[in-house]
């Protein structure tokens, strides 16, 4: 009955064209007792859209990073769906459905619940492209691919084997195309096909073994990395939203020190990304933008870890925060007041990106929030501290005022009063006002102070500047 739909379907939608059978090779079935799928780990809501594709007649499958995760016995972030159902086959059959993207035309199905609305990627099988033809740049980039095709070559495009794994929720079994399974047993990351052919189609995939390698701890197979050193160039002439994108994922993968370490050792820094590059250069300028930088990252990696949510504004912030320190500095140095000097290293400091990677603009503002605060926790007199308090993004820069005491940039004394101050009563907070006037007035302890009190007078820089 469901190959009778299938002929139909094939028959009626001119969209479908098959290329090159030699991929729809049969896949090995595992059972439930090799998978060990927990199916309390499942999307409730991606199990109902698979019983929805498969009564209608088509077939269905959760897939791709969703089953590596469940594998490893990991909940899933967001869950995928593939089906031999056209996109607009799909969107009939469910009220909340959008037709997404160009590129890659997808449904996405948006589900309502308590919590988030929760929304399923379903995507139709895809065939192969030929190396030839319109859809292919000369440097071996796909343009194009809205061609369908079978199940079997569907995962043939697909980056890892164990990214290529099809799981019906509804037999509890799981299709395995390429091996994922045994890779999984061995951890080895390994490229479908020809490595160095399938990272001149998408450039992109590097950085996804990365960020998959540190994610997963497992090991990349010799020949998929060996192509990398060579063709980490490639990655210049991905357009910069979506290297945007993948760095996005990267930094907020839970991992991203790791990951860092990862593109370090696979030598994929070189002017590729500004925002990365004091972290991967080793410079003297490095030295300390390193620990800064290495908190910010160890933290924002702790707070994805225990489910906590981390704004890419924030982590932006932290990483150009050395940057915009030099700046700031210099400035002051020319004779700028400490408030437009700031202001000036602001533009400077995100100007300077944009040669790279652009931070989109909403980012850019909770950055600029963030980092125009900072002067202003270290005026702790009168209606000052309320004001800050009331600030919208007060949170965030005060969690980045913390990772600037935790390294010693300004003094750990800073982030205690604050820490008092917020959680104070009125009386407590009269009194904590009141010391801090004292130690403004009198000759403070702070290492920051001390050090400036070695300078010239002339060069000393406002309350709150950099030292
Ligand atoms: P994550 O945990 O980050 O969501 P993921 O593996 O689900 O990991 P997605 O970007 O959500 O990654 O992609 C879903 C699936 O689509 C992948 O598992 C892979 O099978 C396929 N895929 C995604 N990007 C590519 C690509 N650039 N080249 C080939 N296949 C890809
Ligand atoms: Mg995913």
């Amino acid at each position: 009955m469901i190959t009778k739909f299938i002929k139909r379907i094939l028959r009626r939608d001119p969209m479908i064209k098959h290329t090159h059978g030699n991929h729809s090779g049969a896949p090995k079935r595992i059972p439930k007792k090799s998978h060990r799928i927990d199916p309390h780990l499942l999307s409730k809501n991606a199990v109902k859209v698979t019983q929805t594709l498969q009564q209608a007649g088509y077939e269905a499958f959760i897939v791709g990073g969703a089953v590596r995760d469940l594998v490893l016995g990991i909940s899933p972030k967001d869950f995928d769906v593939a089906t031999n159902a056209t996109p607009d086959q799909v969107q009939r059959l469910f009220r909340k459905a959008r037709l997404i993207g160009r590129r890659f035309q997808i449904v996405h199905v948006t589900f309502f619940g308590k919590g988030h609305p929760e929304i399923i990627e379903v995507s139709t099988f895809r065939a192969l492209l030929d190396n030839a033809g319109d859809h292919v740049a000369e440097s071996g980039r796909i343009l194009r691919d809205n061609v369908w095709g079978s199940q079997g070559e569907d995962a043939a495009r697909r980056d890892f084997t164990i990214n290529a794994m099809y799981y019906d929720p509804a037999t509890e079994t799981v299709l395995d195309y390429h091996g994922g399974m045994a890779d999984m047993q061995k951890k080895t990351l390994r490229m479908i096909g020809d490595p160095a052919k399938r990272y001149r189609e998408d450039p992109v995939r590097m950085l996804r073994a990365i960020r998959f390698a540190a994610k997963t701890g497992f090991s990349l197979d010799a020949d998929t990395r060996a192509p990398i050193a060579k063709l980490g160039k490639l990655l210049q002439d991905v357009p910069s939203a979506r290297l945007f994108d993948e760095i996005l994922k990267l930094l907020m993968s839970g991992y991203s020190w790791a990951a860092i370490q990862g593109l370090r050792n696979a030598g994929l820094h070189h002017g590729l990304l500004p925002l990365l590059d004091h972290i991967l250069e080793d410079s003297a300028h490095s030295q300390g933008a390193n620990a800064f930088v290495k908190l910010a990252l160890a933290n924002t990696d702790q707070r994805i870890q225990s489910g906590k949510s981390v704004s890419a504004g924030f982590l932006f912030a932290t990483l150009l925060w050395p940057d915009l320190l030099q700046n700031w500095k210099a400035n002051l140095a020319k004779g700028m007041a400490n408030i437009p000097a700031l202001q000036d290293a602001m533009d400077d400091t995100i100007a300077t990106q944009s040669s790279g990677m652009t931070i989109q603009r909403r980012f850019e503002s909770d950055m600029r929030e963030i980092w125009s605060m900072q002067p202003r926790f270290e005026r702790r007199v009168g209606r000052y501290p309320y004001r800050l308090i009331e600030s919208p993004r007060f949170r965030a820069g005060y969690d980045f005022m913390l990772l600037r005491c935790a390294t010693g940039e300004v003094s750990p004394s800073l982030g205690e009063w604050w820490t008092n101050f917020i959680a104070g009563d009125p009386t407590t907070q009269e009194e904590l006002m009141a010391s801090a006037k004292n130690e403004a007035g009198s000759s403070a302890s702070s290492p920051v102070k001390r050090r400036r009190r070695r300078k010239p007078k002339s060069a000393l820089p406002p309350e709150g500047a950099p030292s």
